[in-house]
């Protein structure tokens, strides 16, 4: 800088009266702008010191719309929307399963106005906010009685409390699961109090094996269902009907945690089949536990189902008062249960359902539609195209099956050496746009699953804002 006079930082004062600024103290709050001026200037102080920023730099619309930017970022809520595109459509780590319209017309209200959550409007007295959702349930599972709690992992856990605390629960060692997220059945059994008798071997577990470890310790047999992985070959398991006849023989309970579970067979709709609720209960399970969020289609919730007497004692524990629904929850929940008792036009109004049964040619068509579009984007150095793949329920859902999909496959055309960086960069460059894509590596490409891609305008028109590195 050749100018003989010493370059100064604008005063704050000065900043604060600049047109430049008036609109984002209008935005956010004199306090803030205030806060973030002084940072600015703090920061950049050193350069202009030493000489190293030139005037233009420290110019008041320069610096207001560093600001300005600034603020906008801290302002950007932390909770955000994504592109789902990573294959697995009940994504634990991206929320699961997403609400139908009634459902968030249902949380709309309960968020904005009072509500009838534990009041019964008919007598005028108090009222339990179970008593809400228990008739649908009731009629949609066949069950007595019902509890909801937070999610399927404080159903398990406040079942076996209840009924089996300072006792033993008899358990197959071929269904001691973790489901993920330190979830572990022997470690939820300890916390529940409920001593671990575990029988059979990982493969192979006989009714001989259960009747062998009763005893008067006895509390509960379990059940639970391998919903993450599938023990194939040699294998033996006690059907449901069995175990609940021999469970019933001694006086205990037998309880079925069928984690995702479903109210329909959804066989009907060409998915592999899960187990109904319906069904447990008719083999007699006396309590079945499963989650609200999983191919039910709804919010995160845990319903606990069966057998009255039981579901009174298991409401009566302390715990389910700490374990309990919120409102917003429970709204959601009536909701979603309310499209299951159309079941012809469930596929449409349930997006998880309408998303898992998705038919393979129409995902197909829509990755050949945006394969030219993403490709012109990328530029050269990618190879981009359109490909069937395989998908996954998730959610621990159906672990071996596979959801017949189709996706975009982008490939870096460079050395092997440098795949792995131009994959990482993409993948970062996707997570960076304004409503991250998220898609998955393998096999030396990055793969963007379209099964869940709705939004397509929304997809494409932040599309030409991707800057990946090299
Ligand atoms: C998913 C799952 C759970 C936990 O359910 P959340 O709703 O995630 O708490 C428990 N048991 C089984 C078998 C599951 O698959």
């Amino acid at each position: 800088m050749s100018s003989s006079v010493a370059l100064r930082l604008p005063s704050i004062d000065g900043l604060l009266r600049h047109p430049a600024c008036a609109p984002l103290a209008e935005r956010y709050g004199r306090d803030s702008l205030l806060t973030g001026l002084r940072q600015l200037l703090d920061e950049l102080r050193p350069g202009v010191l030493s000489g190293q920023l030139a005037a233009v730099e420290i110019g008041p619309e320069v610096l207001a719309g560093r600001v300005g930017e600034r603020l906008a970022q801290q302002q950007r809520s932390q909770v955000r929307r994504v592109f789902n595109l990573t294959g697995t459509v009940l994504h634990t780590n991206l929320g699961r399963a997403l609400l139908p319209e009634e459902a968030i017309e249902a949380v709309q209200m309960a968020a904005r106005y009072p509500l009838n959550l534990e009041f019964d409007l008919s007598s005028g007295k108090r009222g339990d906010r179970d008593d809400l959702i228990e008739g649908l349930i009731r009629e949609l599972t066949g069950a007595e009685a019902v509890t909801v709690v937070n999610n399927n992992a404080a159903a398990v856990l406040l079942t076996l409390n209840s009924l089996g605390a300072r006792k033993e629960g008899i358990i197959s060692r071929g269904e001691l699961i973790e489901i993920g997220g330190a979830f572990r059945i022997p470690d939820i059994m300890a916390r529940a109090g409920v001593r671990l008798h575990e029988v059979g071997t990982t493969n192979r577990t006989h009714a001989r094996d259960y009747q062998a470890a009763i005893s008067p310790r006895s509390g509960l047999i379990m059940r639970v269902h391998a919903s993450n992985y599938s023990i194939e070959g040699f294998t033996a398991r006690v059907p449901t009907a069995e175990l609940a006849e021999l469970a019933h023989a001694h006086g205990l309970p037998l309880l079925e945690d069928l984690g995702s579970g479903s109210l329909l067979d959804l066989t009907r709709w060409g998915l592999p089949a899960e187990p109904t609720v319906r069904q447990a209960l008719l083999d007699g399970a006396d309590i079945v536990t499963f989650s609200g969020d999983k191919l039910l289609g709804g919010p995160q919730a845990g319903l606990i189902v069966g057998r009255k007497e039981l579901i009174a004692k298991i409401k009566k524990n302390p715990l389910k008062r700490a374990l309990r629904v919120d409102k917003l929850t429970l709204a959601a929940l009536e909701a979603v249960l309310g499209l299951y008792r159309d079941p012809d036009r469930l596929a449409e109004r349930l997006p998880s359902l309408r998303l898992l049964t998705r038919p393979q040619a129409e995902i197909h068509a829509q990755a050949v539609r945006l394969q030219p579009l993403l490709a012109d984007v990328l530029g050269e150095v990618w190879q981009v195209s359109a490909v069937e793949v395989l998908g996954m329920i998730g959610s621990g859902s159906q672990p071996v099956a596979r959801l017949p999909s189709a996706a975009l496959c982008c490939r870096p055309q460079v050395s092997k050496r440098w795949r792995g960086r131009y994959l990482l960069n993409l993948e970062a460059a996707l997570r960076g746009l304004p409503i991250p894509v998220l898609g998955r590596i393998g096999d030396d490409a990055l793969w963007l699953d379209l099964r869940q891609l709705d939004d397509e305008p929304g997809w494409l028109a932040q599309l030409p804002q991707l800057q990946v590195d090299r």
